[in-house]
């Protein structure tokens, strides 16, 4: 790996980050708060919140297993995922490799902020090669991004393949598990110590069932958090959901109970699913939802709309002609959609 300062754009390495009222005094039992300009009326909203959110790493720490110095949290992924754009690639000169299709916020970030991005195709199985990604890469190349579960694909990454292109690329390797909750292949985490070019992104928005509260959580080297953290909006996670976050931290036991209802729903879903006559292919998932093939999935798509159903086309993405995604619901919903489905295959 090339040394973390080499990876870093210059200005982001020298920067003197803001520092916030709420960072200057650390370690002090305080009363008195005259020093960031608030309302002193309004409580608790009239504060600003911790601009770290020590509380919420902490309880975070002792889920996953990580030292909360290896955190940051961000408002969804989406954040961390803009961040490590500003924070490593240089617009205009320094590039990204990512596999193809997957996650369309990698390419959004790397247009916004002016950075080539180099997609690499998955084989039909849906898998990637270490080695063609390491071909796409070159001495501008300073991230390579993986997901897995892969969205929309649904399918785990071959975990031999990440491990050989954490071993052999000189820049940082992202590893998006945002729906790893509901794959039986391990998260990554328990190997951060191993590999100092790794970041593992998940999210609140999926299996802890918060996709609104906008909370993504990054897991690297504290290095690497420490850049991050330099340059994210001093109160970037609000609040609010700082308070969301704990409540849904001290009732854990809940989302276990819905990734285990979830995954066997999924599995129902997608029994019946493959029993329709409109149905060509249900490929696998390791996810909480799946990618299928289907006979015409324009005509299927805009048929559920009018039904009030909606599902994802993905027609138009790599390797995914005639394909929707579908998202698995509760029971009912999955019914209404399975049925709606069966008085399609009626009609045409
Ligand atoms: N990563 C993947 C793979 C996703 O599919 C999504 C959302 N669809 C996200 C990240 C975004 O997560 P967040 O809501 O935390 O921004």
């Amino acid at each position: 790996m090339k040394t973390l300062q080499e990876l870093t754009r210059p200005n982001i390495w020298n920067l003197k980050p803001y520092s916030s009222a709420r960072s200057e005094y650390k370690g002090v039992t305080a009363s008195v708060f005259l020093d960031a300009n608030e309302n002193p009326y309004n409580m608790p909203n009239n504060r600003y919140p911790d601009p770290m959110q020590w509380e919420v790493k902490i309880a975070i720490s002792r889920i996953k297993k990580v030292a909360p110095e290896h955190i940051f949290l961000g408002n969804g992924s989406d954040e961390a995922i803009d961040l490590v754009y500003r924070a490593f690639c240089e617009p205009g000169r320094d590039n990204v490799v990512a596999i193809d299709p997957t996650y369309g916020m990698y390419q959004v970030c790397a247009d916004v902020n002016n950075v080539a991005y180099r997609k690499v195709l998955l084989d039909e199985d849906f898998q990637f090669s270490a080695d063609r990604l390491l071909e796409a890469a070159d001495e501008q190349t300073k991230l390579i991004f993986l997901c897995s579960p892969n969205n929309p694909t649904g399918n785990d990454l071959n975990r031999a393949e990440i491990v050989k292109l954490l071993t052999a690329f000189s820049g940082l390797v992202i590893v998006d598990e945002a729906y790893n909750d509901f794959s039986e292949m391990p998260s990554l985490l328990a190997d951060l110590d191993k590999y100092p070019n790794l970041i593992v992104f998940q999210t609140f928005s999926k299996a802890w069932g918060c996709a609104a509260i906008r909370l993504g959580m990054a897991f690297a080297s504290t290095e690497i958090i420490g850049i991050l953290s330099k340059i994210k909006y001093p109160y970037n996670i609000n609040l609010l959901t700082q308070k969301q976050a704990m409540e849904m931290l001290r009732k854990y036991y809940e989302i276990e109970r819905w990734v285990k209802t979830l995954k066997t729903e999924r599995e129902e879903l997608m029994k019946k699913f493959s029993k329709l006559s409109c149905t060509v292919k249900v490929f696998p998932s390791d996810a909480n939802f799946f990618l299928a093939r289907v006979t015409d999935a324009v005509a299927i798509y805009n048929y559920l709309v009018g039904e009030g159903i909606i599902v994802r086309n993905r027609n138009s993405i790599s390797l995914c002609g005639n394909c929707l995604r579908v998202t698995v619901g509760t029971r009912m919903e999955n019914d209404k959609l399975i049925e709606a489905l069966q008085q399609y295959n009626k009609q045409v």
